[in-house]
Formats: structure tokens, sequence, C-alpha cells
């Protein structure tokens, strides 16, 4: 089984491709396919976001895509970053300035406060454009400073209660076992176990 991962993300691409590896699924990413375009994110929703990019991508390379749209929602902050979660602190922002802006955002605020969730909505679509969608979740709570060295993006902030620990301080295995987008692959790998 092949499937093209519809991401320029490299961390989330490292994260993808060590759980489909292991369930024997051979891992193509867009760089395999020269000239392909950017896809812009300019949807409302996570599903909106990743059945754009997978339906996009799927119909250039006439392959089955898997895309993923992901994000961090603070439930203070209305949802927000919600589906903005890359350029929170602008377009070009990097994770260090986003992180920055939402430390900002929920200064002062207690613990209780401070609780959010990573989403993640994955979108599997062939060539023809038919799509299905599998999605994953995961609570946690702001720090007021970052921890751990590991992951990407607001992992250093995300403190995860029952562990004792931020997602950057988990080993990559422990972290797919876990987060949002572990749990959206783990049913993208079983829906393909039973695919005919
Ligand atoms: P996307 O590429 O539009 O899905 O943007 C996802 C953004 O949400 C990332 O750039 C991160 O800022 C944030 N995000 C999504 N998943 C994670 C995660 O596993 N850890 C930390 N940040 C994440």
């Amino acid at each position: 089984m092949e499937l093209v991962v519809a991401t320029r993300n490299l961390g989330k691409l490292k994260e993808i491709r060590r759980l489909l590896d292991e369930s024997g699924v051979r891992v193509l990413s867009i760089d395999d396919f020269p000239g392909l375009p950017e896809v812009e994110e300019d949807g409302e929703t996570f599903a909106e976001n990743a059945r754009k990019k997978a339906e996009t991508i799927a119909r250039l390379t006439g392959r089955l895509t898997l895309a993923d749209d992901s994000g961090l929602e603070i439930e203070t902050l209305g949802g927000a970053p919600g589906v903005r979660s890359a350029r929170f602190a602008g377009e070009g922002a990097g994770d260090a300035q986003n992180n920055r802006k939402l430390l900002e955002q929920l200064d002062g605020l207690p613990a209780e406060r401070r609780r959010g969730a990573f989403v993640c909505v994955m979108a599997l679509c062939d060539a023809q454009g038919e799509c299905r969608f599998f999605e994953g979740r995961i609570e946690g709570e702001i720090l007021e400073a970052p921890a751990g060295e590991g992951g990407f993006g607001y992992d250093p902030l995300f403190f995860l209660p029952r562990l004792g620990r931020t997602m950057a301080q988990l080993p990559l295995e422990q972290k797919n076992q876990i987060s949002h987008r572990g749990q959206a692959l783990r049913k993208v790998v079983e829906a393909l176990r039973s695919t005919p």
C-alpha cells in the first residue's frame, strides 16, 4: 500500500511516517512529485483545510493522499488559535513567536483558565476526489514557560497533567501513542486495513 502525505511540515511528516512505516504503508512525500503547487489553507475548519490539501494533491498525483490539519484550541481564547495556529503571530511567524504570543494572551491567568486541546483532522482522498475523515484530540494545559526540547510548535508549552510533563518532554513514540495526530492516524490505518 502506498500513500502520498500532503504536508511540507517536516515535524508532522516525521510523526506520520513513523506510524505508517510500522503499519507497512509506504509513505511518499510531496517532495517526491516536483512541481506540485502550494495549497492555501484558507478554510474555517480543520476538515475544510485537510480536504482541500488531500483532494488537490490526490487529483494531481493520481494517488491516494493523506493530509492533516491540526492546531491548538484554547477555551479562554474562544477556540483560538485554532485553524490559525501556524500563523498565530502573523504570516511567516515561527514557533517561538507563536508561543510568545500565546503566553502574552494568557498572562496572569490561573491553570484552570489555561486549558486547551490539540485537535487533528485527517482527510484521506482518492484520485477521484472521494474523501474520508478521521479525528483525534488531546486535552492539556498551557504552562507559563516552555519546557522540553522534543516535538514542534506549541509542544514545549502543552502540559499533560496526567503525565506531569509537556508534550516536548515525551519521546516521539510516546507522543505518537497519545497525540491528536497519533489518534487520527491510527483510525486511518484501521480504515486502510479494512479497505478491500
Ligand atoms: P497546520 O500545518 O495548518 O496543520 O498547522 C498546525 C499548527 O498547529 C502547527 O504549526 C503548530 O503550531 C500547531 N500544532 C499542530 N500539531 C501540533 C503538535 O503536535 N504539537 C505542537 N504544535 C502543533
